[in-house]
């Protein structure tokens, strides 16, 4: 194809904005999908974003487009729609699919207006240099008010109010307009057709039919069907055995040249050999430099995941393995814990992510799960000596400490004039730094803020809606890490410390958390033949005390004189119990308690 007649774009808008709806429009209008084949959300695959209506993985699919109106009628472009993953904790990933476009539609909910995820992934679009054409959806509604929000977001991108389209993406009004204006206003893409082949990944999934499918766009020259291909971070090279266009199925091709976007299929049956971001050459013919922007994935938040029944740890490893060949970002590895027996730590990009895999897990392999409450990364400076990374709380050294650092975000959040005070308060609560605050019209308010990563994943969205009546939105992006006066607290039963409730947390928050834990503990827990005590420390310094108090009587007389039948099922029962029960270091403790009182933290 001339790259001329290529426009490569996205579609960005804040979630429920109808993004999805209106990318089926687009398919079904440029005749990609025929209105027998068509169902909502075509290009949604996966089942579980189905359900969540939520885009996990990219997609691209390549749409002719013959221009229908107006200036430039009759002629003829392929459109490429590459479609972004919606949330927060796979911004990198979106990052990479901008950067294989040069333009992107801003939809905006014609009823909702600006909310955070629209500017978030419009401040990420502006940094690669797109092109933006706004663009208000739902103007079917009759609680749209098109005219209202067109100069809210002229104001935004620096525009007049006229030049926001208007569509409806469920009725399809001013969609074809939109690809006329896609082909008049977007530029088509630049590249040098006779230097070395250089394609950035942009997406890579695994087919349990074909192994490794990987997404490209070609920035320079051009690769074809019989080349052997080489990823340049890590040099390894790769037999072809198939590279086409996706409209909407994948279609075998010749060759990839400037512009065009793509798929190509090697063999290799990892995604971590294909990663997001990384360039891919020729062997024969190498590019000397790789496209710049690749970052390894790196996990933001740890929790451990034991199965509920200890014999299904090896399914559970089994199915953390096939999982692992569709998700660079996943890492595990073996743990045990006292509490809950054996099971891995895992690392996940975020909190959305590690909700994800614990429900695939759950679903995809029947397996019953508990996870233990999700922690961030710290980096810890021993005094006089070595730096540590700590990824769970009970390996926290012991040594003396120089400094503690924890990682930050940048959170933008958006909210009707009147919650000002709300958020801020809420923010504040969670050792927030306010860094900005505009206004965007005269009732809605930016608000950014630098926040530590690991207040944002203890319930902070929930709190938000909740103070905001719903209204505000939120938006986060790593920006580095902090020093912070943390502390570990311990809990301890009967002297014993239980692995699974050890938290890093800031030091004015440690006694709350000491006292939270315990008292769920005690309620819990059930009485022993002896007084146990629960308390909460730091080091060797007790912060917090409960007891359960011990048992009097034995069980058995409560039957007293009574039935024989009765009093045996009553030993069984407690025979039972017994198979369940851990042992922290004296204290016999059900299982279902500590799950209990992971469950409610
Ligand atoms: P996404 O999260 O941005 O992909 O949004 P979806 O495409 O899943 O749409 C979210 C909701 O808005 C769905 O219930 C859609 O049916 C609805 N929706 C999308 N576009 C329109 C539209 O133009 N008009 C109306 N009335 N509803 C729409
Ligand atoms: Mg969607």
């Amino acid at each position: 194809t001339d790259p001329g007649a290529i426009r490569n774009f996205c579609i960005i808008a804040h979630i429920d904005h109808g993004k999805s709806t209106l990318a089926d429009r687009m398919l079904q209008l440029t005749e990609v999908v025929d209105a027998r084949q068509m169902r909502a959300q075509y290009l949604d695959r996966m089942d579980i974003e189905r359900e969540r209506g939520i885009t996990i993985k990219s997609q691209a699919v390549r749409m002719p487009w013959t221009v229908r109106e107006g200036e430039r009628t009759g002629e003829s472009a392929v459109l490429n729609m590459i479609d972004t993953p919606g949330h927060v904790d796979f911004t990198y990933e979106v990052s990479r699919s901008l950067a294989a476009c040069e333009g992107a539609i801003l939809l905006v909910d014609a009823a909702q207006g600006i909310e955070a995820q629209t500017l978030a992934n419009l401040y990420l679009a502006m940094e690669n240099d797109l092109q933006i054409i706004p663009v208000l959806n739902k103007i079917d509604l009759p609680a749209a008010q098109p005219e209202k929000y067109a100069e809210e977001l002229a104001h935004l991108i620096g525009c007049e109010p006229e030049d926001c389209l208007k569509v409806s993406g469920k009725t399809g009004a001013g969609v074809a307009h939109l690809l006329d204006e896609v082909v008049r206003q977007l530029p088509a893409p630049k590249g040098d057709a006779d230097a070395p082949a250089r394609a950035m990944i942009f997406d890579s999934v695994y087919d349990i039919y074909r192994g490794v499918v990987t997404y490209i766009r070609v920035i320079d020259g051009k690769i074809e069907a019989r080349d052997r291909i080489k990823m340049m971070s890590t040099g390894a090279v790769h037999e072809l055995l198939e590279i086409g266009v996706i409209s909407p199925e994948m279609l075998k091709g010749p060759a990839l040249g400037v512009g065009e976007v793509g798929y190509l299929i090697t063999g290799v049956k990892d995604v971590r050999q294909s990663r997001v971001g990384d360039t891919v050459t020729i062997n024969a013919r190498p590019a000397r430099e790789a496209l710049g922007g690749y970052k390894d994935p790196r996990p933001m938040v740890y929790s451990g995941l034991y199965p509920i029944d200890g014999s299904d740890y090896p399914a559970l490893r089994e199915a953390l393995d096939k999982l692992k060949l569709n998700d660079a970002a996943l890492v595990y590895e073996p743990e045990s814990s006292a509490a809950l027996g054996f099971g891995f730590r895992c690392g996940f990009l975020g909190l959305l992510h590690l909700e994800i895999i614990q429900e695939r897990l759950e679903r995809e392999f029947g397996l019953d799960l508990i996870s233990t409450a999700p922690n961030v990364v710290y980096r810890v400076q021993i005094e006089g000596g070595d730096e540590v990374t700590v990824t769970n709380p009970s390996e926290f050294p012991a040594g003396k400490i120089a400094s503690i650092w924890e990682p930050t975000v940048r959170a933008t959040i958006l909210a009707p004039n009147d919650y000002v005070g709300a958020v801020m308060e809420l923010c504040q609560g969670r050792r927030g730094q306010l860094k900005g605050m505009d206004y965007l019209s005269s009732e809605r308010v930016e608000l950014r803020y630098t926040l530590p990563l690991a207040e944002i994943i203890y319930d902070f969205f929930d709190q938000l809606k909740s103070r905001t009546k719903g209204y505000a939105s939120l938006d986060y992006e790593p920006s580095g890490e902090q020093e912070s006066d943390l502390v570990k607290v311990d809990i301890l039963l009967h002297g014993d410390p239980v692995d699974a409730f050890s938290a890093i947390v800031h030091k004015d928050k440690a006694y709350n958390y000491g006292v939270t834990i315990a008292s769920k503990l005690q309620k819990l827990i059930p009485r022993q033949q002896f007084e146990v005590p629960i308390q909460a420390a730091i080091g060797s310094r007790i912060i917090a005390r409960e007891t359960i108090r011990a048992i009097r009587k034995d069980v058995l007389a409560k039957c007293y004189g009574g039935d024989i039948s009765r009093k045996r099922k009553l030993l069984e029962k407690q025979k039972e119990g017994k198979k369940r029960m851990k042992m922290v270091g004296r204290v016999e403790v059900p299982q279902e308690a500590f799950i209990a009182a992971l469950n409610t933290s």
